[in-house]
This record gives C-alpha cells, sequence and structure tokens, in this order.
C-alpha cells in the first residue's frame, strides 16, 4: 500500500489529517509513527515556504529509507494574521510572545491591541499552507483559509491556540465553540488538506 508520512509530531493534526484524508487507499503516518527525527528550522518568510521547508526535508530522510522510498510527504505550516496588525502574529503565530507563553496571555494581548478598534476593522483569517513532496523529487503547494473578526472576549472550550479570540460572524460563535466536526468543515486545515486530497489523487493516478 502507497504511504503518506505526514510530517508533524502534533496528535490533534494527525486526528484531523486522518479524518480527512482516509478514503485514498493509502496508510497515513505521522513522522514520529514513521520513527523521521528531524531538526528543521523554519526561516522562510511565508507559510507556504515553511510548509515546503518541512516537507522537503523529512522526504529527503524518508525517500532515503527504502520503506518509505514511494512515500508522499506532507507538511503544513498554519498561523492567523490580524489584518489591522499587518497581519501578526502570522508565521510566527506558534513563537508569538514566545512558545512558552500561555494562550490565556497571548489571547488577552491581541485583545488588548485591539482595544476600541471597531468591527469592521479587526478583520482576520487564519491561514494553512500544505506542502508535498511526491516520490518523483516534485512538489506542490496549496493553502486554506478561514476569515472571522478578532472578537472582544476570550470565548470558548474547544479547539486550541487564538480559537477562542477567533469569532466568525455568521455563526455568531468563536472558533472554540465549534464541533470538531464543524472545525473540520470550516477550518484552513480542513480546505488546505481537501485541496492536497485531490492533488495527490490527480498525482497517483496520472
Ligand atoms: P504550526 O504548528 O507551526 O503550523 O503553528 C501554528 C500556530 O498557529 C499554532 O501554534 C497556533 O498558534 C496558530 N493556529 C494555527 N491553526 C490554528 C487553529 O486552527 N486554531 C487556533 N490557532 C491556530
Amino acid at each position: 500500500m502507497k504511504r503518506v508520512i505526514f510530517a508533524t509530531g502534533n496528535e490533534h493534526k494527525m486526528v484531523e489529517i486522518r479524518m480527512i484524508l482516509e478514503g485514498l487507499g493509502m496508510e497515513i503516518l505521522s513522522q514520529k509513527e514513521a520513527g523521521i527525527i528531524a531538526d528543521i528550522v523554519e526561516d522562510g518568510s511565508t507559510f507556504e515556504e515553511n510548509a515546503m521547508i518541512k516537507a522537503g526535508k523529512i522526504a529527503e530522510i524518508a525517500h532515503g529509507i527504502e520503506e518509505y522510498k514511494d512515500a508522499v510527504v506532507l507538511a503544513d505550516d498554519s498561523g492567523l494574521e490580524i489584518d489591522y496588525l499587518n497581519k501578526e502574529p502570522g508565521i510566527y503565530s506558534a513563537r508569538y510572545m514566545g512558545e512558552n507563553t500561555s494562550y490565556d496571555i497571548k489571547n488577552q494581548t491581541l485583545l488588548n491591541r485591539l482595544d476600541g478598534v471597531a468591527d469592521d476593522r479587526r478583520t482576520a483569517r487564519f491561514v494553512c499552507a500544505i506542502a508535498a513532496v511526491f516520490p518523483d523529487g516534485s512538489g506542490e503547494v496549496v493553502r486554506g483559509t478561514m476569515e472571522g473578526i478578532i472578537g472582544h472576549e476570550i470565548i470558548g472550550e474547544n479547539g486550541f491556540g487564538y480559537d477562542p479570540i477567533f469569532f466568525l460572524p455568521q455563526y455568531g460563535m468563536t472558533s472554540a465553540q465549534l464541533s470538531p466536526e464543524k472545525k473540520n468543515e470550516l477550518s484552513h486545515r480542513g480546505e488546505g488538506l481537501r485541496k492536497m486530497r485531490s492533488v495527490i489523487e490527480s498525482k497517483m493516478q496520472g
């Protein structure tokens, strides 16, 4: 069976990835399950570049292992862009205020920076780039987005990261109040993964 290796150790992401890529007829492994360890410096200047850096590095290792030489290697890079803050925290979303700072503090800081800003200027989006490196060495990258606005308080227990301040006006709730199924349907990562699924399908047929 053909394999997909996803360059993440994050179990939360793997659940979403398995839900969306199942049915491809491919075995889906995390980088950890494939036993691949790599120290990767994400020094690109866009989500796409960072996703490709990760996929490229893991593919270099995976394609050198007999068992994985036919695997498709995927990696993602995601984050939150707030228009009023010149698209901050952007590609630095995970590192914003330091990796070890709690999201309660990060979220409250962002709310404070938007204090007094009217709703029509609080537009924001989650972005997710997904990169693939195929066994023939070729690469593809796709992008998914989810549009919303930054709310006025921290609300919701689901999701992670910036979800409790990301308000979806059409649903009247934050993305931290969506069920996991609904979030998959609407999210930047869901959209990116569905696009990537089509890319893999056509590449495998062709
Ligand atoms: P990555 O794991 O390098 O892609 O880092 C993504 C960072 O962006 C996360 O640590 C979060 O801070 C933020 N982020 C990405 N996707 C989401 C989401 O769906 N909800 C909330 N925060 C997110």
